[in-house]
């Protein structure tokens, strides 16, 4: 069956010292969990944080990666750098690279080439914007980027595929979905799978919510059924809070 997964992106947070201090203190923290733990510091502390997390039972992540295996990409990481440092995660698609840095849904489905060729686990990011879901139009835009993506992949791909699903308007803001949102759109996008696939893909792949997860509010979104877990921004910046998530399941 699928699995719960919570998962810490941590942005363009924590010098080398700061990100040592926060893994010392999820390590203390981390006792029998229900579900995969998952960290996601910066490319240049990566290596640093396996190093420190080794033996501990939590996954380091990379928060995103080049579709090329190498070149003229100033700047940018492959996916064999990644798996190089014992990196088998990479999120992709997260709105703040759609927004900020231009990657699209074409863009996005080399990326996703490119890491599964390399044997990365994808955790792939999408969510529509406050305009699409006042337009009621919420579902269309999610499928479509999920469709754009990803669905020129062959079944047996989607093992390595979790599916993140973040409405831009909650990242951030302190404005979460309520349980309810969630759970209508994990569905939706469960059944779009089953549509496009077949249920055993649906029924297997991992969805997880994204958009101010806190403490508070983790254990109701967590308890529908078709939340597999939660992609965390804010909050997985305190041992403490990341925790108190991670144990709402
Ligand atoms: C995110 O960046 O993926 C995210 C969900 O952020 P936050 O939890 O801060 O809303």
């Amino acid at each position: 069956m699928r699995k719960n997964i919570v998962a810490g992106n941590w942005k363009m947070n924590n010098t080398l010292q700061e990100t040592k201090q926060l893994l010392n203190e999820l390590m203390r923290q981390t006792k029998n969990t229900e579900a995969e733990v998952m960290v996601a510091p910066t490319f240049v502390n990566l290596e640093s944080a396996t190093q420190v997390l080794t033996g501990s039972g939590i996954e380091v992540i990379a928060q995103n990666m080049h579709f090329a295996s190498h070149g003229a990409y100033t700047g940018e990481v492959s996916a064999a750098m990644l798996k190089e440092i014992a990196v088998n995660t990479v999120i992709l698609g997260h709105s703040e690279r759609r927004a900020y840095f231009n990657e699209t849904d074409e863009l996005l489905a080399k990326k996703v080439d490119a890491a599964l060729a390399n044997n990365l686990r994808v955790i792939f990011c999408f969510g529509e914007e406050l305009s699409d879901r006042k337009a009621n139009n919420e579902e269309p835009v999610v499928a479509s980027q999920i469709a754009n993506a990803l669905f020129h992949l062959e079944a047996s791909a989607w093992k390595s595929i979790v599916l993140a699903y973040e409405p831009v308007w909650a990242i951030g803001t302190g404005e979460t979905a309520t349980p309810n949102q969630a759970q209508d759109m994990h569905q939706f996008i469960r059944k779009t799978i089953e549509n496009k696939y077949n249920s055993d893909v649906a029924n297997s792949v991992s969805i997880l919510y994204g958009g101010s997860v806190k403490p508070a509010n983790a254990k109701e979104i967590f308890s529908k059924p078709d939340v597999d877990g939660g992609l965390i921004g804010g909050a997985s910046l305190k041992a403490e809070d990341f925790f108190a998530i991670v144990n709402a399941f």
